[in-house]
């Protein structure tokens, strides 16, 4: 049984009383009270009425009437504030959704590892460079990547916020400008899949949704015309991080009025639209899931092979005691190969607690391998292999697997190996960016959605 019963008291600080782990040690604590006050009187990035209408689209997605695309960065950097990064990755989150859409016929909630995912979770506090002992780099929002600058420093956790802020205004300006622009498919490029077969079957299913829309178009429902306007040009769009640095999460934890009872108030996290929680941070009895209990945003939980079924009731008990449907999404990371092993008794027991989460598969964080040139990278098709696996478990056991999660960028970057441009180990140094996990670059990220795509038709 857990030490934390549901209905003790929570307030947005009530984690504090509980054992953290991932903590972040600051050497001035006057100047982190001082951020904190500061960050407590800056206003929400995002409205609970937002985050009620995700709340929404999740329960269609655990019951199986819609799909879920999250992702984005491992760790993004302020530096990716920019308008070229920030236009790519929103250009290939939509073009994954659509190809998704067509294929599996339902609508696809999407939402960006973005505008806030700054902080990482490691393994280690400290780290050998040039034969000292160094602090890890735990994210743009605590300390640099830079050796030099590895002193945890309040300063960044603002910077957090005005690098999230001034992202998410510059997405939501794309999305209101019609940047989304879904019925032009038939411009894609996709001149660097090597084999003619797999460009083929790509053209295919373009010339397929180019046809659906044109259909569309043809009967009066024209995605330009202004009464379909809202659902083919201005979709949703939301955003999501880890909850890892709990200070900085409190700080943006705010009464807002809810949807669900006439002007009641609830505890929103108003710095983005969904949360997780990590692999890392997932004790039942630790402070990040008591942080995660008490407010009304949905919530991922990732899910891997350390992870007993037991302990998963028991979170899904302690954050969801109210059974509501796709409240919790758990995001399954075993790894290719692993998933027959695990994923069946996570079903069974999650299915006898009577919980309806939404279930996602990460097929990244189980994948991590060292290439031959030392660096980290995914290959291509172990990712094919565990969303398969993934996708064919949920079958037999009965169960719908109800989206994926990808680390990707929209460049063109090479941290992943395979894919239809057939990236090898010597290609990867060619343009190897990231500073924590490698991610599928713009081509290989169209790659998995059409493959998706192709599964569904079968
Ligand atoms: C991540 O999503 O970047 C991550 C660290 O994943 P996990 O907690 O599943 O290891
Ligand atoms: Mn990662």
């Amino acid at each position: 049984m857990s030490s934390t019963p549901t209905n003790s008291q929570w307030t947005p600080l009530s984690w504090k009383t509980k054992p953290i782990v991932q903590d972040v040690t600051y050497e001035d604590q006057k100047h982190m009270d001082r951020v904190i006050g500061k960050l407590q009187t800056l206003p929400p990035l995002v409205s609970s009425k937002e985050i009620d209408n995700l709340r929404e689209q999740l329960r269609q997605v655990a019951l199986g009437e819609s799909f879920l695309l999250q992702g984005g960065d491992c760790a993004e950097l302020f530096d990716y504030c920019s308008q070229d990064p920030i236009e790519a990755k929103l250009k290939v989150l939509l073009q994954m959704s659509l190809v998704l859409v067509w294929g599996g016929r339902t609508p696809v909630t999407r939402i960006a590892r973005m505008a806030g995912q700054y902080a990482k979770p490691r393994s280690k506090p400290t780290e050998m460079h040039n034969g000292k002992e160094i602090l890890t780099f735990r994210g743009d929002n605590v300390n640099g990547y830079d050796p030099e600058d590895r002193q945890a420093d309040p300063e960044r956790l603002l910077g957090a916020y005005f690098h999230s802020a001034a992202t998410l205004n510059y997405v939501r300006t794309l999305v209101d400008s019609g940047f989304a622009d879904l019925h032009e498919p038939s411009t894609w490029n996709l001149n660097h899949v090597q084999s003619n077969a797999v460009r083929g079957e790509y053209q295919s299913i373009v010339n397929q949704l180019t046809d659906a829309l044109d259909f569309m178009k043809t009967v009066g429902a024209d995605p330009s015309s202004a009464t379909t306007q809202n659902a083919l040009q201005k979709v949703d769009f939301f955003v999501s991080h880890e909850a890892l640095l709990l200070d900085f999460e409190a700080s943006l934890t705010r009464l807002l009025p809810s949807s669900k009872g006439q002007r009641q108030e609830k505890y929103y996290n108003a710095g983005a639209h969904f949360l997780w929680i990590g692999d890392r941070t997932r004790q039942p009895d630790g402070a990040h899931v008591e942080y995660m209990r008490g407010i009304e945003n949905p919530i991922g939980i990732k899910v891997g092979p350390t992870t007993v079924p037991e302990d998963l009731v028991e979170l899904l008990n302690t954050v969801n005691p109210t059974k509501a449907i796709g409240k919790v999404t758990l995001i399954t990371r075993f790894g290719a190969g692993k998933v027959e092993a695990y994923l069946p008794q996570h079903i069974e027991a999650v299915r006898q607690s009577g919980h309806i989460p939404v279930w996602v598969c990460d097929p990244m964080h189980g994948n991590t391998k060292n290439a031959s040139g030392g660096v980290k990278t995914r290959h291509f098709v172990d990712i094919i292999q565990e969303l398969s696996e993934a996708f064919r478990v949920h079958k037999d056991c009965g169960s719908k697997l109800n989206g994926v999660h990808f680390e990707l960028t929209g460049d063109s970057v090479t941290e992943c190996v395979g894919g239809s441009m057939d990236l090898k180990d010597e290609d990867l140094s060619t343009n190897y960016q990231t500073h924590c996990d490698p991610r599928l670059n713009y081509e290989q990220a169209l790659d998995v959605a059409f493959l998706i795509a192709k599964y569904y038709q079968k």
